[in-house]
């Protein structure tokens, strides 16, 4: 449960006038949208090609992100590198990021204990995402995991029974109006562009927990040769 069922959300320490992500990564380092700040070391905010065709999203950061700041590189961000090179993505041109920027846990003894993160915080830091979104241009955005997809989906959506598919943007997701300007044009307009296509896989972190990590592993990578496949041919915006 949370501590909290309200929170006042991140919207508010968004500069109405960045137009780079530098400039909201620099704001969210003082977000104070939900009471996750409080114990977390810091803000972990994306990170990657500002103009990669694929953008990943996933649930929070972890132990090691939270101490280093950047998103996914800990065990499981090692784990997703070698899946998109595997898949034969280039992993040096993609753009990575979390659904919610500060790590939750549990203290037990000195152990940090990763918590799923609630609703609450979901909707809370969903504006940074969409502020993300609107200086990204993806071709197609992969949704790692429950969480990420409960963000950009809606709760009904299953991880399970649709993974490893090009779905439309934003049909199946809850409120697509927040995110109509994908993708943008260098101006910041709505581009003249086919919308970004969504594909939703299993978080990393699954494929280290699973009983058989080399059947995960492979579906994993399975999921993501669909998305390089999609790419193949198709010529960048
Ligand atoms: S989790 Fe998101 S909304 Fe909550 S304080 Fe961190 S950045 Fe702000």
């Amino acid at each position: 449960m949370a501590d909290t069922d309200t929170a006042p959300g991140a919207q508010r320490f968004i500069p109405p006038q960045a137009d780079t992500l530098d400039e909201l990564r620099a704001a969210a380092t003082g977000c104070r949208g939900c009471e996750l700040y409080r114990d977390a070391t810091q803000t972990v905010f994306g990170r990657g090609d500002a103009s990669a065709r694929v953008v990943f999203v996933g649930e929070q950061p972890g132990d090691m992100e939270d101490q280093k700041g950047l998103p996914f590189v800990g065990p499981a961000g090692r784990l997703l590198r070698k899946a998109v090179d595997d898949a034969g993505l280039d992993p040096g041109h993609i753009y990575l990021t979390n659904a919610v920027k500060h790590f939750r846990f549990e203290l037990r003894g000195k152990r940090r204990i990763h918590q799923t993160p609630d609703r609450v915080h979901i909707t809370a830091c969903r504006p940074w995402l969409v502020a993300e979104f609107a200086q990204l241009a993806p071709e197609v955005i992969v949704v790692l995991g429950a969480t990420a997809a409960k963000a950009l989906l809606g709760p009904t959506f299953r991880v399970t029974r649709q993974r490893g598919e090009l779905l439309p943007w934003p049909a199946a997701a809850q409120h697509p109006e927040d995110f109509h300007q994908v993708p943008v044009d260098n101006a910041g307009h709505a581009a003249d562009a086919p919308p970004a296509q969504l594909l939703a896989t299993i978080h990393p972190s699954a494929v280290l927990r699973a009983d058989n990590q080399d059947v995960a592993y492979d579906g994993l990578v399975a999921d993501l040769t669909v998305v390089s496949r999609a790419l193949t041919g198709r010529p960048g915006r």
